[in-house]
């Protein structure tokens, strides 16, 4: 499925209190895919949803602290997963919870089974199944990291997190047209992913 940048925007944009100017800003790293890897963690936790979390890594920032991490990892491995996500599930009895997770390419494989291993851990908190519908978790990514196969694809798949190909401008890059192509494979699902109104 793709999902768009306008949508990813007007859904934790419009009903929460992210500025225009950081949107523009994370547009701008999210949409290529250089040597540096880019991550945004967007969460919706408050009944009201007008309370949204979002985290944004680079692996470029992160290598500061910790050397040659990949950005997905960084927000895996910080508190801010743990503080962001369980606080979305806290309060998916109140109101459905979107997590979503953009990268500017698939994880490699070392950090899909990372992903793999934090998302159980974080729903294993709250007695929850990997099937459990109260909550949705979205993976976005501008497209396939060259070393990203369908095992990761599908694992990523079965620990509950919607693959989804990021398409900014009406553009989808041709490394995002061959996860796509492997998305829908996996999971048999066309079209645009969208969030509620
Ligand atoms: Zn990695």
């Amino acid at each position: 499925m793709l999902l768009t940048w306008n949508e990813i925007k007007r859904f934790y944009g419009e009903y929460a209190n992210i500025a225009s100017n950081d949107f523009l800003e994370y547009g701008e790293r999210l949409d290529r895919a250089g040597k540096h890897t880019y991550g945004l963690l967007l969460t919706s936790f408050s009944k009201t949803r007008f309370t949204t979390s979002q985290t944004f890594a680079s692996n470029y920032e992160a290598r500061k602290k910790e050397d040659g991490i990949h950005a997905e990892e960084y927000i895996v491995k910080t508190l801010v997963w743990e503080t962001d996500v369980a606080g979305a599930l806290e309060h998916r009895k109140v109101e459905h919870p979107y997590i979503t997770l953009i990268l500017n390419r698939t994880p490699c494989p070392s950090c899909a089974k990372m992903l793999v291993a934090a998302t159980d851990k974080v729903r294993a908190k709250f007695q929850m199944e990997r099937n459990d519908g109260s909550v949705t978790f979205v993976l976005c990514c501008l497209g396939r990291y060259i070393h990203t196969t369908n095992t990761e694809l599908i694992n990523l798949s079965k620990a509950g997190w919607k693959l989804t190909v990021l398409e900014m401008d009406n553009w989808v890059t041709t490394r995002g047209k061959n996860l796509l192509t492997r998305c829908h494979s996996i999971q048999n699902k066309t079209g645009y992913f969208t969030y509620p109104k």
